[in-house]
């Protein structure tokens, strides 16, 4: 097997970035655009030791999983992974995705997987659940100023305004602001020459508040007839805030850290259940805030408080689960490395006029044993939200060594939390309950929580 050579593939899996997966001779090749259940023929593009990567050429049988994707750009922009994937299809993919890693790496066998599990929570309608969207602006081939997204790994703008997955009046936005820059003469960015003035438009909407926020990115501090844009946008319904972000970095990094007020407030609110917050241009909110609610809902009934318990918070972020769970709880303590985040947390505590949950900004590895040796701190329960690569050992440790009651597991990635629940089961920790919850359908991403308790505690209870 070499480069260009055409090779017939059936797609068995499908990789963490959303490639198909297909074994020819023990060798596997990763395909975009494929989907598990398609035989194909491809293109061998890159040999690896191991594996290659190879182009898909044409579909011979389509997986019976396979369906229209319904956004004309689907397969350039790469946003999407799996669009081409019945939703119900999607799920089943997620589900046995958190399955097999729980079963090959934690070591947790079928039965009692089977008998641990709990329905895998979907959603109703698996469109346009994003409350917020980042359109780069930029010129087509043939000179017109566009906007879209950025096709996987690159700096090509796909001309898109009417994302799937976001709001209806991303659309109308994009016009006015589209309309504005060719009547004030406003120039998109360019990258390579770092010329040019309007780098990205945000938009982000409350879903319950139904709050409008725009905010435009732009190499300079100020923009041409502004009130042209202000008279426009200010019409759309809900309209709320209009700012701008100063960013004259040659950089890939979208926001910079100045905001202008341009009209309204300089923030939007918006509730994940009936926790309210202040949400501005530079603040980290959760995208899908329907699902959300429904993970940290599941997390809130898995810390089975009575109001007594301390509860830490570990990768808190801007302390949505904190601050879901303090009003059922004595006392929250949350830590993020973010100290931005930390503040937002500390802010939206305020707002809601909670006092019992404190955020420590530092490591979670380092601030929960510190904070548990030297000042005596305990926990009953302990949620962990970590990013991809899983939680410290030492963190794990402090966990066993204080003795909480229950952990709450909330992974985005169900490889890392498979090893992670594998170290607390070897100390005296054992899974009741789990769940996959779709936070992002369409793509690869899986979700998932996780009950552990310690057995000892159990045992006792179920005399
Ligand atoms: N539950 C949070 C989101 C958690 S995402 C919320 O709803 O807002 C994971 C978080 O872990 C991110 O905010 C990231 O900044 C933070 N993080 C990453 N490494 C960390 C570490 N070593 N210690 C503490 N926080 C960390």
């Amino acid at each position: 097997m070499k480069k260009d050579d055409i090779i017939r593939l059936q797609i068995e899996d499908m990789s963490a970035e959303g490639s198909g997966i297909g074994k020819l001779d023990g060798f596997a090749f990763f395909v975009k655009d494929a989907i598990i259940g398609d035989e194909i023929e491809a293109k061998i593009m890159k040999m690896k030791k191991n594996y290659g990567y190879a182009r898909l050429v044409r579909i011979l049988s389509p997986s019976p999983d396979r369906v229209e994707a319904p956004c004309p750009v689907a397969r350039q922009c790469g946003g999407c992974q799996i669009q081409a994937m019945d939703y119900q299809a999607q799920i089943r993919f997620k589900e046995n995705k958190i399955f097999n890693n729980l079963q090959r790496i934690g070591g947790f066998d079928r039965d009692f997987l089977e008998a641990t599990r709990e329905p895998f929570i979907g959603m109703d309608n698996p469109w346009r659940y994003r409350n917020k969207a980042q359109f780069p602006v930029g010129k087509s081939r043939d000179g017109r100023t566009i906007t879209g997204f950025y096709a996987g790994r690159t700096h090509t703008i796909i001309e898109n305004r009417n994302c799937l997955l976001g709001k209806e009046v991303n659309e109308e936005i994009l016009d006015a602001v589209l309309d504005w820059m060719e009547v004030s003469g406003a120039q998109a960015y360019n990258e390579e020459t770092g010329k040019g003035l309007l780098r990205h438009v945000l938009i982000r909407c409350g879903f319950t508040t139904q709050e409008i926020m725009v905010c435009l990115v732009i190499n300079g501090k100020e923009i041409p007839k502004a009130h042209l844009l202000t008279e426009k946008l200010c019409q759309i319904p809900g309209m709320t805030s209009i700012t701008l972000n100063v960013n004259c970095d040659r950089t890939n990094v979208i926001l910079g850290r100045q905001i202008l007020p341009l009209w309204g407030r300089t923030y939007i609110e918006d509730y994940i259940g009936d926790i309210r917050y202040q949400i501005s241009p530079l603040s980290f909110f959760q995208v899908n805030p329907v699902q959300t609610e429904k993970l940290y809902g599941k997390a809130l009934e898995y810390a089975a408080l009575t109001g007594t318990e301390t509860v830490w918070d570990l990768y808190c972020g801007i302390g949505t689960i904190s601050l879901f769970l303090a009003r059922a709880a004595a006392r929250v303590c949350g830590v993020e490395i973010v100290p931005a985040a930390i503040e937002d947390a500390r802010r939206n505590a305020a707002l809601n006029g909670i006092t019992n949950a404190e955020f420590f900004a530092g490591k979670a590895e380092e601030v929960f044993p510190v904070k548990y040796r030297e000042e005596g701190m305990r926990a009953d329960v302990v949620v962990v939200d970590p990013p991809r690569k899983g939680c410290e050992e030492k963190l794990l440790e402090t966990i066993v060594e204080m003795g909480a009651e229950r952990v709450v597991y909330v992974s985005c990635d169900c490889a890392t939390l498979a090893r992670d629940l594998r170290v607390l089961r070897e100390r005296g920790y054992e899974v009741r309950r789990w769940c996959g919850v779709d936070q992002f359908p369409m793509s690869v991403h899986t979700e998932c929580v996780v009950l552990m308790s310690k057995v000892e505690k159990w045992a006792a209870e179920k005399v």
